[in-house]
């Protein structure tokens, strides 16, 4: 697999750091040796997994001539907030599709992702009721710009289509470089699965490397069936740009919906716990949508003995802390 073949733009020196985290280890029990890959420290406004997607995107319409960028995501998007921030870098314009994910959420002067949209000078924002068809939403947006002489380019939620998904398949090979340079053995490898391009690069990544280090999706938003055929469809989709012999079959697709909760973006007592328990033993900041609910995935799934004593698990730290600050409320009083 060859991924300098394709376009990419770079908004992040080196690499991010892998750290072992003793405290949140010992705490966790289980003999479990816990290890986080610092993608919160990543370039771009605040760091976080879509920096990464975005340096393959970026390339993609800066070739294409756009002059303005459109893409969607929920009331405190961190996908926006990056998305927005590589566009400034590139001195392009940006619109942002915003879905009201759970009812009456948009509140233009909220805190968190929000208060960034405004600082980093979003040309528009477009909000829409939850469950709207956003590629819809966002061509209509893309139609008005053209209209004016415009160029504008889409990029779908959560940059996760084949192109976005590269960013992961490169993380997969930094990764193994750095375990190689560190002399680890890296047994599992944990990570959120959202809209599913994190997960989609790094099991084509595993695969296609041959790492022999299973991937494990912590959902936050869909029954494990629908997350596991989403995010199989795109491995297929990326195994065909990287034109991939060895590639991800669905039984690779590993997928746990049992830290989702109310639903997406729903506050759970085992997000609060982790987050506050990641805090307070590495002084590392979760976020309350999607590192909060993936690392209470990972504490349970030590506590009931999934991985055995000994074994090294890497925690996949995609960022999202920004929102911690429109969520002060929850995080009161404990
Ligand atoms: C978007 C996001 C994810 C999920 O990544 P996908 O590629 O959408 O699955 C995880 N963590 C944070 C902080 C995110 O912003």
């Amino acid at each position: 697999m060859n991924i300098s073949r394709f376009p990419r733009r770079r908004y992040t020196l080196g690499y991010t750091p892998i750290e072992k985290l003793n405290r949140l280890s010992d705490i966790a029990g289980g003999g479990v040796n816990i290890y986080v890959k610092r993608d919160d420290m990543l370039g771009l406004t605040g760091g976080g997994n879509k920096t990464r997607v975005l340096e393959f995107l970026m390339a993609d319409a800066l070739e294409k001539g756009a002059d303005t960028i459109i893409t969607c995501g929920a009331v405190q998007s961190n996908h926006c907030r990056l998305t927005l921030a590589a566009a400034v870098k590139e001195g392009l314009k940006c619109h942002l599709v915003i879905e009201q994910r759970v009812p009456k959420s948009y509140d233009a002067t909220a805190n968190g992702n929000n208060f960034l949209f405004n600082l980093l000078g979003v040309e528009g924002t477009h909000v829409v009721d939850g469950g709207s068809d956003m590629l819809a939403e966002m061509e209509k947006v893309a139609n008005l710009l053209k209209s004016q002489n415009r160029n504008p380019y889409i990029i779908p939620g959560g940059g996760s289509n084949a192109i976005g998904s590269l960013g992961y398949v490169a993380c997969m090979q930094e990764l193994l470089c750095q375990f190689t340079e560190m002399n680890l053995s890296m047994d599992y490898i944990v990570l959120t699965s959202g809209s599913g391009g994190t997960h989609t690069g790094m099991l084509c990544g595993a695969i296609g490397f041959n790492a022999n280090i299973p991937i494990i999706g912590i959902g936050i938003n869909r029954p494990k069936d629908v997350q596991r055929k989403s995010v199989f469809t795109l491995c297929d989709k990326t195994s065909d740009l990287l034109n991939l012999k060895n590639r991800p079959c669905y039984e690779d697709v590993i997928v746990f919906d049992d830290y989702i909760g109310k639903g997406y973006s729903y506050v759970t007592d085992g997000m609060l716990e982790a987050v506050k328990l990641t805090a307070r033993t590495e002084g590392i900041l979760l976020d309350p949508i999607y590192t909060g609910k993936c690392m209470a995935g990972l504490l349970d799934l030590i506590k009931k003995g999934y991985f055995p004593k000994g074994k090294n698990v890497l925690f996949l730290h995609t960022g999202g802390s920004a929102s911690l600050y429109a969520y002060t409320n929850e995080f009161t009083g404990s």
